[in-house]
């Protein structure tokens, strides 16, 4: 089924063509109910049981606007800049498709809730401004499910099933302006956009955006022009991306593959197309609509919307921090710069530092935990930081326990490998493992004279003056002692020891 693209490589490709990217972004809003019925709109219900007249799309049923899917939506409107329309309509848009009742779609078209906006995200330590064209409120339609054939697409099934559960949904889609300029960073871009989107609306509390359950989905507009021509090339659509990871695969793939197409003397096909999450390609979907294809109109059966600049204002004093907002106050807050906050967002772990520097813990402590010792770990059992069965608690308590010497860097370690084991807390495995630094000078005395005896020879230098030697009789201390010595203790013993002689 899948063509054979041919691919000119991404550095070459880079090097001679100029890629200008898109995003459309489509968000399934929290809300409670439907956008224009009272059916609930919650996930995982019994097929077709989250329905009612109107989102079936019954004769004589009429819809009624969601007062809280505008709310979300002015909001979001709000935190990305946008301006708010005082008035505008929805409108109908038609086509006929079986996941959708009513055979055409209440959307917004030519007048959306807000427009011009803009979002700054951070790629590396660079800021880029991407600007937002619109954001405007539509209808979720259903889904179809085809039963019987190998691919679980409608080609080669035997039946198809229909359920309307999420039929009227309320989406909202946020519209990029062309992102030009960006040259080879431009998947790097496009992830960070979406990233940064997908935190904006998580503090925002208007969606849950999981993005592999579907609540965030990705369209990606990419074109490519040779450099210097000062055009902009034919935009393909690659529809429905749903990953971090395959929104910038999905650039690079069609930068490759355009560059593939124009080197051979070819035009790129404006046309939606298809991701593939296994190999990273893109494949041709359906030659892409023009909007007079839609016969919109303004919908007859809503008044229009005309939200009060009183209650606008009132929504936009209700903003919470937003994400960059936040990022600028924590890092002014623990003095850590630049590469260290952008390590932490590229790990995930910013709400976790920040959690473990709430629950007690020094800022750079709790980084160097995080960033260091447990993004091993996660990286060798293959999950992410936050899947990791330890609290920012529990690493804000190493944390203490070694600043106040009871626990060394190497018995913190090991303190850790028992709360990741389900060993339970960091004072219980102290407690379990023996593992409290040995500081007492009696039990330490035994182990210094140990280490002098079984290495004359580097005693000898100490003795001599050469102190920087030492560290070889700690070393042997540590060994001696299993890693559980007070490191500077043993050494200021051991000098004390050398010079008695
Ligand atoms: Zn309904």
């Amino acid at each position: 089924m899948t063509e054979t693209a041919t691919l000119v490589p991404y550095d070459e490709a880079i090097s001679r063509y100029e890629p200008v990217i898109g995003l459309e972004t489509h968000v399934e809003l929290g809300t409670k109910t439907k956008m224009f019925c009272g059916s609930p709109a919650s996930f995982g219900a019994d097929p077709n049981s989250s329905v009612c007249p109107v989102c079936l799309g019954l004769p004589g049923s009429l819809p009624v606007i969601n007062r809280t899917a505008i709310e979300y939506t002015i909001k979001i409107g709000l935190a990305l800049n946008c301006s708010i329309a005082s008035w505008c309509r929805f409108a109908r848009k038609n086509y006929f498709y079986p996941d959708m009742p009513k055979n055409f779609q209440i959307s917004q078209y030519d007048e959306p809730l807000c427009t011009d906006g803009w979002l700054d995200v951070m790629v590396g330590d660079e800021q880029v401004r991407i600007g937002i064209e619109r954001v405007h409120l539509e209808e979720d339609t259903g889904k179809s499910l085809h039963v019987g054939g190998a691919t679980g697409r409608i080609h080669g099934a035997d039946y198809s099933l229909v359920d309307y559960n999420r039929a009227g949904i309320p989406l909202v889609e946020v519209v990029t302006k062309p992102v030009p300029g960006t040259g080879a960073l431009a998947p790097v871009v496009a992830r960070a956009y979406v990233t940064e989107l997908r935190d904006l609306l998580r503090v925002l509390g208007v969606s849950d955006v999981r993005m592999e359950e579907g609540s965030l989905r990705c369209d990606v507009n990419t074109s490519i022009a040779p450099r210097g021509s000062g055009t902009w090339g034919t935009r393909t659509e690659t529809k429905n991306v749903n990953s971090l990871r395959s929104v910038e695969r999905s650039v690079r793939f069609e930068i490759e593959r355009q560059a593939a197409v124009l080197d051979a003397g070819g035009r790129v096909v404006q046309e939606t197309r298809h991701f593939h999450e296994d190999n990273g390609s893109t494949t041709p979907g359906r030659s892409k609509e023009e909007a007079q294809d839609y016969r919109y109109f303004p919908e007859p059966d809503l008044v229009p919307l005309a939200p009060s600049r009183e209650w606008v204002e009132e929504l936009r004093a209700s903003l919470p921090e937003l994400p960059a907002a936040r990022r600028a106050r924590l890092q002014e807050e623990w003095g850590l710069p630049d590469l260290d906050m952008t390590a932490l967002r590229n790990a995930g772990a910013l709400d976790l530092v920040a959690d473990t520097v709430a629950a007690g813990a020094g800022p750079a402590e709790a980084r160097n935990w995080w960033l260091g010792e447990l993004s091993r770990r996660a990286n060798e059992s293959g999950v992410e930081l936050t899947a990791l069965p330890v609290t920012p608690a529990q690493v804000a308590r190493v944390a203490a326990l070694v600043a106040s010497g009871e626990l060394n860097d190497r018995l913190a370690r090991q303190v850790l490998d028992g709360v990741l084991a389900g060993e339970g807390s960091p004072d219980d495995v102290v407690a379990t493992r023996g593992l409290a630094v040995v500081s007492d000078d009696s039990a330490l005395l035994a182990a210094v004279d140990k280490a002098i005896a079984a290495n004359a020879d580097i005693a000898a230098k100490v003795r001599s003056g050469k102190t920087a030697a030492a560290g070889a009789l700690v070393g042997a201390v540590m060994r001696e002692t299993g890693g559980r010595a007070d490191a500077s203790r043993a050494r200021e013993l051991i000098l004390e020891r050398l010079a008695a002689g």
